[in-house]
């Protein structure tokens, strides 16, 4: 019996084991590669660590400007006559300083154990002698000074050391001396977090409201000496950048530049001239290679057939499909702006996926994992290039124009599908065919009317709102292909206008990009291993 048990909990193990890792999916990687942050030795308990610039170690204080005017003890300094200045100026910093106020009872309110520490010499701190003594909140131990109370008290008896501890990040301010981005502070007193990142609205004063003024990167710090003999002892400082970034951001960085390869080698076909304009070409953007899938997709930008959306209909898609490991080529293909009309746009179509899959090897990608996505008009380029691809001329000596042309699935955003109808975007139709196509030409490139069971699977996405190019044409492209049982799936959101992109402005339609994920990973479009 026993063993039966045994046996029944190896195969639940087991089986456990199996499923592990489809259960959790697949890795999310964000595309950068990070410096390896320096090593700090952090020194004894409270520092100092061994980075810090040490402006006060209990004897000396040099580093001060006025400081010859405080009077030094054994291991500590007491305020008098000025207030001191580091000569160092800091920025972003990181700021240790222990203080204990004066033993004696000296007053009350704002009259006991004044001090305070100004970063950049205008952003106040507070000390005081908080320790059951009211006084305004906003001016207590460790307020920014008339800007924000300590979220506690946490001060000590007269006497007794106290520490603060100031994470401080600089405002910033741009060429025009307007204001980038407030100041902020962090601070811990006695330990205690008493400012969470606060944002600062202005310099302290305590004759005027908060106000900022366009200033240095980094400014001497302050300690202020407001009549009252308050000690001090180590004062240590690290100077760190607290340069605000977001992740996109990083990414963008990090990014290289696209690699540009020429779609066709030799005169393109239907070519009016040797110019930039009709050379049409590609811009890659490879993952990776750890992260690399083994799928690449040619983007078709929209622009009515006159001009190129590159950027949020090219390089930011690129960019997002690198990031989850798929290589991404924006395809420059030749539109009316550039003086052609069909058949060029559609010949570059079919030579971009012809290329993609010749240099499949070299890219690291699957030849059966090239697909094509397109927006508004490119979205009508890649829905005729799905219903009009050809197999490749096997003879050729030419190994490109040996490939086939059909693209292994379809993303599609807010495209242009049927032409001739009352509800088509015309001026991309005349771009695409002048002012009187035949009906025959119009019916070729109707796309929603060319479907076949050839056809590959397609994933739409469009939005109500969307005036430009309106839902209609997904939603005739999707009715086709349902007839023809090609695998689809659309998504009409309510909200959003055309021409959207990653659609990052509108919350409801940027979900798009997870279900585009999901379908991609459904079809097995995202397996790193095949
Ligand atoms: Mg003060």
């Amino acid at each position: 019996m026993q063993n039966i048990h045994c046996l029944v909990y190896l195969f639940i193990a087991i089986f456990l084991l199996a499923v592990d890792k489809p259960l959790r999916g697949q890795e999310w990687k964000s595309g950068i590669s990070w410096k390896v942050p320096p090593t700090v030795s952090p020194g004894p308990v409270g520092g100092p660590p061994h980075d810090a610039i040490i402006l006060f170690d209990g004897k000396d204080m040099s580093a001060f400007e006025g400081g010859e005017n405080w009077r030094l003890g054994d291991g500590y300094v007491v305020s008098d006559k000025n207030g001191i200045s580091s000569r160092q100026a800091f920025g972003d910093c990181q700021l240790h300083i222990e203080f204990a106020s004066p033993p004696e009872d000296q007053g009350i309110g704002q009259g006991r154990g004044n001090s305070g520490i100004y970063l950049m010499g205008r952003y106040e701190v507070q000390i005081l002698d908080s320790f059951e003594n009211p006084t305004y909140p906003d001016g207590q131990a460790a307020a920014i000074y008339k800007q924000s109370p300590p979220l506690v008290n946490a001060s000590r008896p007269p006497g007794q050391w106290q520490s603060m501890d100031i994470i401080f990040r600089a405002p910033r301010f741009a060429a025009d001396e307007s204001l980038l981005r407030p100041a902020s502070v962090t601070v811990l007193h006695n330990g205690v977090v008493v400012q969470n990142d606060f944002e600062l609205e202005g310099s302290t004063a305590w004759d005027s409201p908060p106000a900022y003024r366009a200033h240095a990167d980094k400014l001497p710090l302050h300690i202020q000496y407001h009549g009252d003999p308050v000690r001090f002892r180590n004062i240590w400082i690290r100077e760190i950048d607290l340069a605000p970034k977001k992740l996109k951001d990083k990414q963008d960085d990090h990014a290289s530049p696209p690699k540009r390869i020429d779609l066709w080698g030799a005169t393109p076909p239907h070519a009016k001239g040797d110019a930039a304009k009709d050379r049409p070409y590609l811009e890659l953007y490879l993952p990776e290679s750890e992260s690399a899938v083994g799928t690449g997709v040619v983007i078709f930008p929209g622009g009515g057939y006159g001009t190129l959306a590159k950027g949020h209909e090219g390089a930011e898609i690129a960019r997002w499909l690198q990031s989850i490991g798929v290589a991404a080529a924006v395809c420059d293909y030749r539109h009316q702006g550039k003086g052609y009309r069909h058949p060029a746009p559609l010949e570059d179509a079919r030579q971009a996926v012809r290329l993609m899959r010749t240099r499949a090897k070299d890219w690291n990608l699957q030849p059966d994992r090239i697909g094509a996505m397109g927006f508004s008009a490119g979205g009508h380029l890649a829905s005729a290039l799905a219903t009009h691809f050809d197999d490749g001329e096997p003879s050729a000596s030419d190994p490109i124009a040996r490939q086939s042309s059909r693209p292994d699935f379809l993303v599609l955003g807010y495209p242009l599908i049927a032409l001739g109808q009352p509800f088509t975007h015309a001026r991309s139709q005349r771009n695409l065919l002048g002012d009187n196509p035949d009906a025959d030409l119009l019916k070729k490139l109707s796309s929603e009317r060319q479907v076949t069971s050839d056809t590959p699977p397609v994933f739409l996405w469009h939005t109500g709102e969307d005036t430009g190019v309106v839902p209609e044409h997904s939603i005739a492209f999707y009715e086709a292909l349902r007839k023809a049982d090609v695998p689809v799936e659309l998504h009409i959101y309510e909200r959003g206008r055309h021409g959207l992109g990653l659609a990052r402005s509108v919350p409801t339609a940027a979900d798009w990009t997870a279900r585009c994920v999901a379908w991609m990973r459904s079809r097995g479009l995202l397996n790193q291993n095949p």
